[in-house]
């Protein structure tokens, strides 16, 4: 991957993240009538990392390989 590429995934992850909420980066999430949101919990969207309620916020490594792009 080159150097552009990756500022083009991070871009992207940015971009995500900041339409889709935080839960839409999440291991724990889940989709609903195109939101997204965590795990079991439809009402709570993006407030899992700041919280302290289970399930904890945490980052798919998955994501970015969504993101890398053709
Ligand atoms: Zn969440």
């Amino acid at each position: 991957m080159t150097d552009r590429d990756q500022r083009l995934q991070v871009k992207r992850y940015r971009v995500r993240r900041r339409k889709h909420g935080t839960c839409s980066v999440c291991t724990f999430r889940e989709l609903t009538d195109g939101r997204f949101h965590c795990r079991k919990w439809p009402d709570r969207q993006g407030s899992c990392d700041t919280d302290g309620k289970l399930p904890k916020f945490q980052f798919d490594e998955t994501v970015m390989t969504d993101l890398r792009g053709s």
